[in-house]
């Protein structure tokens, strides 16, 4: 049987919480700064025409079946999917060190990653997060028994990087540790390095022996350039590090419920790089078919049909411009209206923030408030979905932190 002290009653996930509250509101006024979903003017979802394009293709084609996948995935869609985050020169490419395989979007890349961790790797297995970081990381990697801790991540005084402090928290710890970088427009802070920042971590890294893992859910996203947001990791692995990536389709390609994303295990360069990537794959391939078998391919089919065509891959480069135009834009009103309404505080980290997110810097109380007296809906680390606001509603919200901060 399964007693109350064997299975507690455990706490509903908060974001996913938070959505059924704001459906469950019946004012029209109310506004959903919370899940990290693209909305359209309208607050509401966006398919992307490019997308719809490749559905009806798709759909069309009489070709098409239902069987399954191989273990590893669509190789179509893979082998375009480490293309699109390494760039197509790579010599990691044209030396056969990469070896991808496609995962249930990028939770389930960051999980099969830490699997692969925790029953493989020989270093020190303490994978260190920064503070804060996307809530699901912490789970995701504690629920296959990996030690999980910190580096400081976010300034409260500048709402911008705490870089002395990510740096001193790297350089304690022990070496070989695996340290977790989202490869642009941080999850939940939109902070990033710059690009000097990051030289300065990967020589860091590098003296340390540590094992970089890079979450890249918002490539394109976060500048609408594929290969600016790709910077960091392409950087990374030009200096030769051995280094996984976990790589979701969910946001760049609006693909949200259809979970195409990919794992990808770069080797550094030596002579028995091949053979070790091939060894690597092998055991993937075992831990893919105990967990899933093999992966979703509608999703997959869609990305590797636009990934691999011209003409497609253009359209959605305009597309991918527009929603990180459209989040620019919002981001630019928000800070003029609270600076208009003289809100007390500094308001320059909301366009110096990059990405889906902005930490806005309210308190827990502060959200609370909001909540309750203008039904808006954020997470209650201050956190706000920029592409919850529209030119509909920017003004609303910020009259509304106005009177919270006051
Ligand atoms: N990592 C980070 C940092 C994220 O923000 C997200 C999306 N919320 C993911 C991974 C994975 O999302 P999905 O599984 O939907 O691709």
């Amino acid at each position: 049987s399964f007693p109350e002290y064997a299975v507690p009653q455990a706490p509903e996930d908060p974001l996913f919480g938070l959505m059924a509250a704001f459906r469950a509101d019946g004012d029209e006024k109310k506004v959903d700064l919370g899940i990290g979903a693209y909305r359209d003017n309208d607050a509401k979802p966006w398919v992307l025409p490019v997308v719809k394009k490749a559905d009806i293709l798709l759909r069309d084609d009489p070709s098409l079946n239902h069987e399954y996948l191989p273990i590893a995935g669509l190789t179509d869609f893979t082998s375009a999917a480490a293309k699109l985050i390494l760039g197509a020169e790579s010599p990691a490419l044209s030396e056969k060190r990469v070896h991808s395989m496609q995962t249930i979007s990028g939770t389930g890349a960051v999980h099969i990653g830490a699997l692969f961790l925790r029953k493989f790797y020989a270093g020190a297995p303490t994978v260190y997060f920064s503070n804060p970081t996307w809530a699901n990381h912490n789970q995701i990697f504690s629920n296959v028994h990996l030690p999980t801790s910190t580096y400081p991540y976010f300034s409260k005084s500048t709402k911008g990087l705490d870089f002395a402090g990510m740096k001193n928290a790297i350089s304690s710890a022990p070496d070989h540790s695996i340290i977790l970088l989202h490869a642009c427009a941080h999850n939940p802070t939109g902070v990033d390095p710059t690009r000097d920042q990051w030289k300065e971590l990967a020589m860091l890294l590098k003296q340390k022996r540590h094992f970089p893992f890079f979450d890249c859910a918002y490539q394109g996203f976060a500048s609408g350039d594929l290969a600016k947001d790709a910077w960091a990791v392409r950087y990374f692995v030009e200096q030769g590090f051995e280094l996984c990536i976990a790589q979701s389709f969910a946001k760049n390609f609006g693909l949200y419920g259809e979970r195409a994303g990919c794992f990808h295990f770069v080797t550094s360069p030596s002579s028995s790089a091949t053979s070790t990537t091939s060894r690597i794959a092998s055991q993937l391939a075992i831990l893919q078919r105990s967990e899933i078998s093999n992966p979703p391919a509608y999703g997959a089919r869609i990305a590797s049909l636009i990934l691999n065509d011209t003409k497609l891959f253009a359209e959605w480069e305009e597309n991918l411009r527009t929603m990180s135009g459209r989040i620019i834009n919002m981001r630019k009103a928000l800070r003029s209206k609270l600076e208009e309404l003289g809100t007390p505080g500094t308001w320059n980290h909301i366009t110096d923030q990059i990405g889906m997110f902005s930490f806005t810097g309210l308190s827990e109380k502060q959200v609370a408030e909001l909540r309750e007296s203008s039904h808006v809906y954020m997470t209650k680390n201050g956190r706000i979905s920029m592409a919850g606001l529209n030119t509909h509603n920017v003004e609303y919200f910020a009259k509304a932190v106005d009177r919270v901060v006051r």
